[in-house]
């Protein structure tokens, strides 16, 4: 079964994140759990925690198909040691949020050399970086995101997620989260028939499927290898419906979170009946 919605706004509280994914017809949705342009954030009430739990219940919405994203001041791979303190501290509570609120994944982009290291030294700061924090939780799977290849971000390459995972310790609780934006704007070109065959077939045979703990489902405003991150509405950019359509009734992207990030969320309950009404019976 396919489970798919948006990332909703938590604004007012975590609480209302389930709210708002149900108020959108969705099964699966993904959240910040604090404010994520800051550093630091109140820890998370024990009021919020409980009605944030009721809320995801009574929607029936499961942490298996709640996917957090963490802040974008967060940087694994940083280059800077002080800086690289504050983005291993600022990561570990956010794992500490999730367990708080019974969840089981978390979402972050790898990281980036900042043209001060090579992508190996990067590569091997972000693996020191997770492992730490691994070891100081319980239960929450770190969930590397690839990326689109802007600026020095790593990450745009399926080797560079294998590079990760194969240096974790603990390789039940690392898995990786595709972003269909960023697949495509990185230069895999899976358009055709052949191409998204291709590409599949190389993800399981560099990363592996075991390893996908969910999507972001995105069309591009940009063209294919411009490494360039714009997402744009489902069908409206230059991935286009027909690998929509291919996606939705491939199996290998059954019972995980497939989130829009999509730009128009005055849209998102369309979008989601769009995609389900895509699923050939
Ligand atoms: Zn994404
Ligand atoms: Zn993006």
């Amino acid at each position: 079964m396919k489970y798919i919605g948006a990332h909703v706004s938590a604004s007012g509280g975590v609480e209302n994140a389930p709210l708002n994914a149900a108020e959108i017809n969705a099964n699966a949705f993904a959240l910040f759990t604090k404010n994520q342009m800051q550093w630091k954030a109140a820890p998370l009430s024990a009021k919020s925690i409980e009605a944030f739990k009721e809320n995801c219940a009574a929607n029936n919405l499961l942490p298996d198909y709640i996917l957090p994203h963490d802040s974008y001041l967060i940087n694994l791979g940083q280059p800077e040691e002080d800086t690289l303190e504050k983005s291993r501290a600022a990561f570990l509570d956010e794992m500490q949020r999730c367990e708080q609120l019974g969840l089981k994944l978390l979402n972050f982009h790898p990281g980036s050399h900042l043209g001060k290291i090579t992508e190996e030294e990067c590569l091997n700061l972000i693996a020191e970086s997770i492992n730490i924090t691994l070891n100081k939780t319980h239960g929450v799977t770190a969930v590397i995101e690839n990326t689109a290849g802007q600026g020095t971000n790593l990450g745009f390459k399926f080797e560079h997620l294998a590079y990760i995972i194969d240096k974790v310790e603990d390789k039940s609780r690392v898995g990786v989260c595709i972003d269909t934006c960023h697949t495509f704007a990185s230069g895999y070109d899976f358009l055709t028939p052949e191409g998204y065959d291709q590409v599949f077939a190389d993800f399981e045979n560099i990363v592996g499927f075991k390893y996908l703990k969910g999507i972001h489902l995105n069309d591009s405003k940009k063209a294919l290898a411009t490494r360039v991150d714009r997402h744009d509405s489902i069908g409206k950019g230059f991935i286009g419906i027909e690998f929509f359509k291919r996606f939705m009734n491939d199996s290998r992207f059954d019972n995980m979170p497939i989130i829009l990030e999509t730009p128009d969320e005055t849209i998102w309950d369309e979008e989601i009946e769009m995609l389900r009404k895509m699923i050939k019976k």
